[in-house]
C-alpha cells in the first residue's frame, strides 16, 4: 500500500510503497477514510532534530498522520463487538493504559510516558497518510453515519482545541465575556466554531492571511489585524476590561506577548501552538490571578463530545480533500501556508 514516510529529521516526507499492516491482540485495522495534515508534522520533518526533548519517541522512520479516520477492516486477536465498514474517529495518543491518566482516557498526560515507545498514531508509530491503519481497539470513537473523510480534522483540529476551550469554561460562563484565538488555520478555525457554540463569549479572531480572518468571520468572529497597536484594538473591542480567554494556535514570543498585553484579571492564556516562543512575567505587570497555561490534544472522552457537535451540525471542518497519489502536496501547501482550515488526504 502507499504510505507518507517520515524518513528523516530536516527531510520532506516520502511517498512509498510498503507492507499492509496486520492488527495484533486488541487492535482494528481500518481501511483510512481521511488523515489530516496538521503542522505538528511540519515540526517533526523540518524543524526537529534527534537532539530535540521529545526526539526519541519521534525518531524516524514512520507513517505520518495522527488526525485519522477509518472504517473498519478487521479485527485482531480477542476484539469483540466491532463491525466491519463501520466508520469511527481514530484518537490518536496512545499511553501505558493503566495509569491513573490513561484510566480517565487522558493518555496524551500518561504517567509512564518515559517508558512508551512512541507518542501516538503517525508520532513515532505508523500513522493515517496511508491506506490502511493499525489502531488499538480503545482507541476509536463511532462517527455513525457522519462523513468520516471531512470528520477527520476532529482527531486533532477538533480534539486539541475542545480541551482547551473545555479547561477555560471558568473564564467563558455567564454573560459579557470575551475569547481571542490567535491563528487561524486547521485548529484555530474549529476553535471559532466551538466558542461560538459552546460559550455566549463574544469571539475575537487574527491570523496574518486576510482568507483566514474571512473564514472565521464567517463563522461569527470579529477580527482585527496584526500590528503595533493590534493589542490596544483588542481591549478597546472588550470595553478595557480585557479578554477572559485566550487561545494561541502559534505559539511565538510575539504572539504570546499580544496575549499578556491584552488579558483580562483572572484571565486564562492557553498556548496550544507549539512554536517555543519565550515570554517574561512579572507580579507587576501581569494582571491579577491571570494564568498562564498549555494545553496538549485532548482526552477519549472530549472526542466523543466533538464527534457528537459534529453530528449534531454545531461544527464543521472545512477541509481539501488531496487524494493519495498528491499526499506530499498537502504538506507542502501546509509549509507554504497555502492551505485554508485543513487539509485531508484521502486515499
Ligand atoms: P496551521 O498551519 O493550519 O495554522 C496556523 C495559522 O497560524 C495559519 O493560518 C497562519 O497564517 C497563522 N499564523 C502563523 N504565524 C502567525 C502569527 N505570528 N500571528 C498570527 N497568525 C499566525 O496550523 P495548525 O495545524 O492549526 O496548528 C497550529 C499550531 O498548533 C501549530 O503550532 C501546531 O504544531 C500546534 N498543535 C498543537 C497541539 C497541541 O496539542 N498543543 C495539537 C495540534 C497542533
Ligand atoms: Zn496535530
Amino acid at each position: 500500500m502507499k504510505a507518507v514516510r517520515f524518513t528523516n529529521w530536516k527531510t520532506f516526507p516520502e511517498l512509498k510503497e510498503i507492507d499492509r499492516p496486520t492488527p495484533g491482540p486488541g487492535e482494528v485495522l481500518l481501511k483510512v477514510a481521511g488523515a489530516g495534515a496538521c503542522h505538528s508534522d511540519v515540526a517533526i520533518f523540518q524543524d526537529y532534530d534527534a537532539d530535540f526533548p521529545v526526539a526519541h519517541f519521534l525518531g524516524p522512520e514512520y507513517t505520518l498522520g495522527h488526525e485519522n479516520s477509518g472504517w473498519i477492516e478487521e479485527l485482531g486477536e480477542g476484539v469483540t463487538g466491532l463491525k466491519k465498514g463501520d466508520a469511527y474517529l481514530i484518537y490518536g495518543p496512545i499511553g501505558c493504559g493503566h495509569c491513573r491518566s490513561c484510566s480517565r482516557g487522558q493518555d496524551t498526560y500518561c504517567d509512564n510516558v518515559a517508558e512508551m515507545p512512541y507518542m501516538g498514531m503517525g508520532l513515532g508509530r505508523d500513522g493515517g497518510m496511508a491506506e490502511y491503519i493499525v489502531a488499538p481497539a480503545r482507541n476509536l470513537v463511532p462517527l455513525g453515519d457522519a462523513d468520516p473523510v471531512e470528520a477527520a480534522p476532529l482527531a486533532d483540529a477538533g480534539l486539541t482545541p475542545y480541551h482547551a476551550i473545555k479547561t477555560s469554561m471558568r473564564q467563558l460562563e455567564g454573560g459579557g465575556k470575551f475569547a481571542l484565538v490567535i491563528g487561524l488555520g486547521g485548529l484555530g478555525q474549529l476553535g471559532v466554531q466551538m466558542l461560538k457554540a459552546l460559550t455566549g463569549a463574544t469571539v475575537i479572531a487574527t491570523d496574518m492571511k486576510a482568507d483566514a480572518m474571512a473564514m472565521a468571520e464567517r463563522n461569527g468572529a470579529i477580527t482585527v489585524e496584526g500590528g503595533p497597536d493590534q493589542a490596544a484594538k483588542i481591549r478597546e473591542l472588550t470595553g478595557g476590561r480585557g479578554v477572559d480567554a485566550v487561545f494561541d494556535f502559534v505559539g511565538v514570543k510575539p504572539t504570546v506577548e499580544v496575549a499578556q498585553q491584552v488579558v483580562a484579571r483572572r484571565g486564562r492564556i492557553t498556548v496550544v501552538g507549539i512554536a517555543g516562543g519565550k515570554v517574561e512575567w512579572d507580579f507587576y505587570t501581569n494582571p491579577y490571578e491571570a494564568e498562564l497555561t498549555n494545553t496538549y490534544w485532548g482526552t477519549i472522552e472530549d472526542l466523543y463530545d466533538v464527534a457528537d457537535l459534529y453530528r449534531a451540525g454545531l461544527i464543521k471542518p472545512e477541509v481539501t480533500v488531496y487524494p493519495m497519489d498528491k499526499a506530499l502536496d498537502a504538506y507542502q501547501d501546509l509549509v507554504d501556508g497555502k492551505v485554508s482550515g485543513r487539509a485531508v488526504v484521502a486515499p
